[in-house]
């Protein structure tokens, strides 16, 4: 995001324009023509919804722990984060951006799905005494991917996994249920299995705005660890949903939120179908990763290495169809 425009965004109270002094900086710095990394930007998506846009990266060693989108909401009474980063440290940048917005308390931290670039950041909100909050799955999810989890978090953010911890959620999501901020309501959703097995989305009534965890994937290829089809039920699902935007787990927060669903549903659909055929024709794994939805091939970020691991996977539950 443009400095000037990230300075309009953040300048619409008077907490955040007391502190402009890095960002001053920041702008003093590229008109010089310094490179300076960008600082940790947040968005208001919509009246009291903060977005941080993580970067299209994979999670392999190094990925730093921000990737995804994370964020919080604002209500009369209190705040509600939604995922947190890959690490207590991204975690604490969340928080610190909070603070520059709003002193009220944070009730809650809402964790869309199981996947570490959403929950490593939790652990920084612990004194804050929050709520957490996830599907009904969450917490056995993060029971057994803990080990792999947390051996893999030193390899993944470095000397950021200091402190890293799986928080499993104290309020538990069944079906849809609401909780009240003051002033606006979240209608909390957990879904069979789809992207994970433990997706919930976060619809917030006062301005339309649907967060959808890994459900949808804008620009970054999308990547299976549930269950595919039900994933396809669960995009016809969300798209009964009286959104004006979409904030989605990965790519920008838009109003063309039904297109964005279309695209996704492409390409599950013909990875879905074109793995099935392969299978039938009596292919073999290398064949059809070389093969599947190759139309879908410079339509999205990330595309080798994510595709290949959702082929791999389909193969072996279609396999035995
Ligand atoms: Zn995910």
């Amino acid at each position: 995001m443009p400095a000037e425009l990230m300075l309009a965004r953040l300048g619409s109270s008077r907490k955040e324009v007391a502190m402009p002094n890095q960002y001053l900086l920041f702008l003093a710095l590229l008109h010089c023509g310094a490179t300076l990394a960008a600082p940790f930007a947040v968005e208001q998506a919509a009246p009291g919804i903060y977005v941080h846009r993580g970067e299209h990266r994979d999670i392999n060693a190094g990925y730093g722990g921000d990737i995804c989108n994370i964020g919080f909401i604002v209500g009369s009474k209190g705040v509600a984060v939604i995922d947190s980063g890959g690490s207590p440290k991204v975690g604490a940048q969340l928080r610190k951006a909070l603070r520059r917005v709003t002193d009220l308390p944070i009730l809650y931290v809402i964790n869309t799905h199981v996947h570490p670039d959403h929950v490593f950041g939790n652990a920084a909100f612990r004194k804050d005494k929050p709520t957490f909050v996830g599907h009904e799955n969450l917490a056995a999810g993060m029971e057994q991917r803990q080990a792999v989890y947390l051996r893999n978090q030193a390899e993944w953010v470095g000397a950021d996994a200091a402190g890293s911890e799986l928080i499993p959620p104290a309020l538990q999501i069944r079906g849809t249920q609401s909780i009240d901020l003051g002033g606006r309501t979240l209608r909390l959703t957990a879904y069979p299995a789809a992207h994970s097995h433990s997706d919930l989305t976060v619809f917030d009534d006062a301005t339309g705005t649907l967060w959808t965890g890994d459900l949808l994937f804008i620009e970054r290829t999308p990547s299976v660890d549930g269950d595919l089809q039900g994933w396809l039920r669960a995009i016809a699902q969300l798209r009964a949903i009286p959104a004006a935007r979409a904030i989605p787990g990965h790519g920008p927060v838009t109003r063309e939120w039904h297109a964005a669903l279309d695209d996704e549903q492409r390409y599950l659909t013909t990875l879905l179908a074109e793995v099935r055929a392969a299978i039938k024709q009596g292919l073999g794994l290398q064949q059809t990763i070389e093969s599947a939805a190759r139309s879908e091939q410079g339509k999205w970020v990330l595309f080798d290495i994510i595709h290949r691991r959702n082929v791999s996977l389909m193969y072996l539950v279609l396999e035995w169809e």
